[in-house]
């Protein structure tokens, strides 16, 4: 059996939790979904070979070792399930004592786990045997931002978000008023999530995260997911309701399982919380959780900007944040032409260009981190916060999108294990393209008098090489 393996492309806008539903960005969209496959591999090896026994000449030894191989071909294929099957069940048990003393009772315990088998396909697990890059949930490429932020997706959500905003107005008026989250940003929340609830979940919430906890790269994680998922059936949720993304998302929102005990809320007070069917309910779970992850009321997200040759992109990230007072100093103009105001120019900013020279750059804001928060991803928060400034009238990019194509993650790899060892501040070899990455890319193309576009092409891969072979 040959199993053709076509590219795989990461969805960069997925947070560490894959929060986003496969194929929530409208055209091409390509997910998590898409790195199935490789399990049928794991089948491959038992094929029959009947070159193996070139040596036996005589038929009643071939009889004979063809029966033995035949008898031993026979055990493995009985002992191996029943050692995975007594090891499932030793990993199902370990569990319980945590699931007990959160309040699960055996009953809800057994019915959760009855007929349980992990979900092999799912991206990000620790299997042996599967590539490297596969182990580690990673894809061949990196996606490109022009992709994830694409235009006409965008325009379209927006538009249904204005009729949304319309049709929902006392709820999500009543939301402002007890949460403090605008209704432009709780919309572009439901809209990036699921789409305004057009895209169908394809998962039980329990297999996967029980598979995560069981096999996946981030155990810890997910059996604290997983104890959660269990007290929301022990609370009377229905099993049939708990439909999830890849990583345990649920509902209108994508709630994860522990998310829902401290922001799940009961909006339209009919005693229930229903981030699967009441509007009101997963609307305000999703402001509750904006709120509780630290949510400036009245303050948007970040300004696109313009950048100069005194602040380029170089200057991107997190550990550069200052006063946009002191950005404006550097040259710093809004992209819409628009004078800052004394308001704007009081606010503490950082500088983020995602897809490095090669498109829109912005000042961010505290409520940027806060979505960043919602789903780990500056694509992510960049087109929330963008959806949000659309649905609300604007938010058009002025700098269009380049045609960065995506980016091979063994490069970026290379780029980033090689600056490191040119003496670069780099955070981490990922192979993604982060706020750090983008940053130490800049700083060598400043240092080495390239263009500076913070973008890990190969141009500057083949420099960096070169400069590390002196
Ligand atoms: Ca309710």
């Amino acid at each position: 059996m040959r199993v053709v393996k076509k590219p795989r492309i990461a969805d960069t806008g997925r947070g560490p939790l894959g929060r986003s539903v496969k194929g929530s960005n409208g055209p091409g969209p390509i997910g998590p979904g898409e790195a199935v496959g490789e399990a049928e591999c794991k089948v491959c090896g038992m094929n029959q070979r009947p070159d193996v026994l070139p040596i036996v000449s005589s038929p009643i030894w071939s009889l004979l070792l063809a029966c033995m191989l035949g008898l031993a071909v026979a055990l493995t294929a009985f002992s191996k399930p029943a050692s995975a099957d007594a090891k499932l069940g030793a990993w199902i048990e370990g569990v319980w004592p945590d699931a007990e003393a959160a309040g699960v009772s055996r009953k809800t315990f057994d019915a959760a786990f009855k007929g349980f088998t992990p979900d092999l396909k799912l991206p990000d697990l620790d299997l042996p045997g599967r590539p490297s890059n596969d182990a580690r949930g990673q894809a061949e490429f990196t996606r490109a931002p022009s992709e994830y932020l694409d235009r006409a997706y965008l325009i379209r959500l927006a538009t249904t978000g204005k009729d949304l905003a319309a049709k929902h107005k006392a709820t999500l008026e009543k939301i402002e008023r007890e949460l403090g989250v605008d209704r432009y940003s709780v919309l572009a929340i439901w809209g990036r999530e699921t789409a305004f609830g057009h895209h169908k979940l394809p998962h039980d919430a329990i297999n996967v995260v029980a598979t995560q906890a069981y096999l996946g790269r981030r155990k810890d994680l997910f059996r604290i997911e997983l104890i959660a998922a269990l007290k929301m059936l022990e609370s009377g949720v229905p099993r049939s309701l708990m439909r999830a993304s890849w990583a345990g998302a649920m509902g209108l929102t994508q709630f994860m399982p522990s998310e829902y005990f401290k922001h799940a809320h009961d909006l339209d007070g009919d005693g229930k919380t229903d981030i699967w069917n009441s509007i009101p309910d997963a609307l305000a779970s999703a402001a509750s959780q904006l709120k509780g992850k630290g949510w400036v009321a009245g303050q948007t997200w970040g300004y696109e900007v313009i950048l100069t040759r005194e602040a380029d992109c170089g200057f991107e990230g997190p550990t550069q944040e200052r006063p946009i007072s002191e950005w404006a100093k550097l040259g710093l103009k809004r992209a819409n032409g628009r004078p800052w105001t004394e308001a704007q120019l009081a606010l503490s900013a950082y500088m983020m260009s995602p897809a490095g020279g090669y498109g829109p750059s912005f000042l961010v804001l505290e409520n940027y981190k806060v979505i960043r928060r919602y789903n780990m991803s500056d694509l992510y928060a960049v087109f929330v916060g963008n959806l949000a400034d659309r649905i609300a009238g604007g938010g058009d990019f002025v700098t269009p999108w380049g045609g960065t194509g995506p980016q091979k993650t063994s490069n970026i790899e290379e780029i980033q294990q090689r600056l490191m060892a040119l003496g670069y501040d780099v955070e981490k070899i990922d192979g993604k393209v982060g706020s750090n990455t983008r940053k130490v890319i800049g700083l060598y193309e400043r240092t080495n008098k390239l263009k500076v576009d913070c973008w890990p092409s190969d141009t500057v891969l083949d420099h960096i090489r070169k400069t590390a072979a002196r």
